[in-house]
């Protein structure tokens, strides 16, 4: 049972039947006049329109991407080197995803002065932070519609009505949102807003960025002057195509998924709270995605838990409480203010539509035993200790978690 969608999901069969004749006898530059090229055009058109339809944007303000890092990449970099004259000031959260994270901190390299709101115990900004943070200087808000690790929901259109009344550029990150609930870049109030292709059962490798009408940027990638000269290089036709297929099936689908999957979610909240002692939810209990839960137990490790649960057939991740080739606490978790011992024991699950073929009480069952085999083994649960003495050289000294 695959419960990791947030990390990918499976492309449709309808998406790969939609994509095969780009790979074969549909295989020409859409950059070229004759017969093949055109089909290849019409074909990049019609996905064009499909992805705008979705967010009700127009044809024109959709540019496709290698995908969700590569968009969040270019609204920022492309926002902050054409407005680096005006000011060098950025606003986002603690919370967003790396590929935002890390395109501001090489632009703190350059001297951009960046500003991460705090995000408090249940995930969510606040408004009047937003407000405080404001300076003449700044030039860009960037925060995300939706967390992967938590699924919490920020409030964009309320962020984006700020930006607007003081004319600064406003970007989200709606990778995680898109296909799982309304995403409508005129309720938004967003100048910017990125998509990708995978996260919605669409495939690899392809994306898209929202820019709206008379906003201006730099491009990343320089060249032939595919994409109306902001993102050179010959389409990725078939993957374009998947993606345009898939949003049209995400939206047709939106408001069945979304009560099919809300309803799954909260039956799996109801019985794991009930049927494991000391679990808790991370993050905002209403303000979230239909699909997306984060447990927390405490004094376990939420690695080991992943393995036990693999052994049975459940995929899920941690939420990344430690990136596999990291032993570093999820920035995510640790701006929720979690004991840095707390940050270890989570449990990220992420629905599909297909989900609904899984046993609730099943998976339950196998979550409350493998926690309560794990506790068994802890030394934070078999001990009265204070925490304060349980840290490693990563996390403090003689950190028993590690
Ligand atoms: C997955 C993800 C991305 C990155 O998208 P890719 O298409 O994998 O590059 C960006 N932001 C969020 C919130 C994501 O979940």
């Amino acid at each position: 049972m695959y419960l990791d969608n947030s990390a990918t999901t499976q492309v449709s069969e309808e998406v790969f039947e939609e994509m095969k004749p780009y790979f074969t006898e549909e295989f020409g530059n859409p950059s070229t006049l004759y017969k093949y090229g055109r089909e290849s055009k019409k074909a990049l058109n019609q996905a064009r329109q499909r992805v705008a339809d979705a967010i009700n944007a127009k044809p024109e303000e959709i540019i496709f991407t290698s995908g969700g890092s590569e968009s969040d990449n270019l609204a920022i970099k492309g926002i902050a080197f054409k407005l680096a004259k005006k000011g060098k000031h950025i606003i986002t959260t603690e919370i967003e995803h790396p590929a935002v994270t890390e395109t501001l901190h090489f632009l703190e390299s350059l001297d951009f002065k960046v500003t991460y709101l705090p995000v408090y115990e249940n995930g969510i900004i606040k408004i009047e932070d937003l407000k405080e943070a404001i300076t003449d200087e700044t030039i860009l808000i960037t925060v995300m519609h939706a967390n992967n690790e938590i699924g919490t929901v920020q409030p964009i259109e309320e962020i984006g009505k700020i930006a607007k009344e003081h004319g600064i550029k406003f970007h989200t990150d709606a990778v995680q949102s898109f296909g799982k609930i309304e995403v409508d870049v005129e309720k938004l109030n967003v100048d910017l807003l990125s998509l990708s292709s995978h996260k919605l059962n669409g495939p690899k490798g392809v994306g898209a960025i929202y820019i709206r009408k008379g906003t201006r940027l730099v491009p990343l990638i320089h060249g032939g002057g595919q994409e109306r000269g902001i993102r050179a290089g010959t389409e990725n036709v078939p993957g374009i195509v998947g993606f345009g297929k898939a949003c049209e099936l995400a939206s047709q689908q939106l408001e069945e998924h979304y009560e099919k999957l809300s309803s799954i979610r909260d039956e799996l909240i109801e019985k794991v709270l009930s049927t494991v002692p000391e679990a808790y939810v991370n993050g905002d209990r209403e303000q979230r995605l239909p699909n997306l839960v984060n447990f927390r137990f405490k004094a376990i490790e939420g690695e080991s838990l992943i393995l036990l649960l693999d052994a049975k057939g459940y995929q899920a991740s941690t939420g990344s409480a430690c990136s596999s080739n990291k032993l570093e606490a999820s920035p995510v978790l640790t701006a929720l203010g979690l004991d840095p011992v707390d940050v270890h024991g989570s449990l990220r699950i992420s629905l599909a539509p297909e989900s609904d073929t899984f046993d609730i009480d099943e998976f339950v069952g196998i979550i409350a035993e493998s926690v309560a085999r794990l506790r068994e083994m802890s030394p934070l649960w078999n001990q009265e200790l204070d925490y304060d003495g349980v840290m490693c050289s990563k996390h403090g000294d003689d950190c028993r978690m590690c």
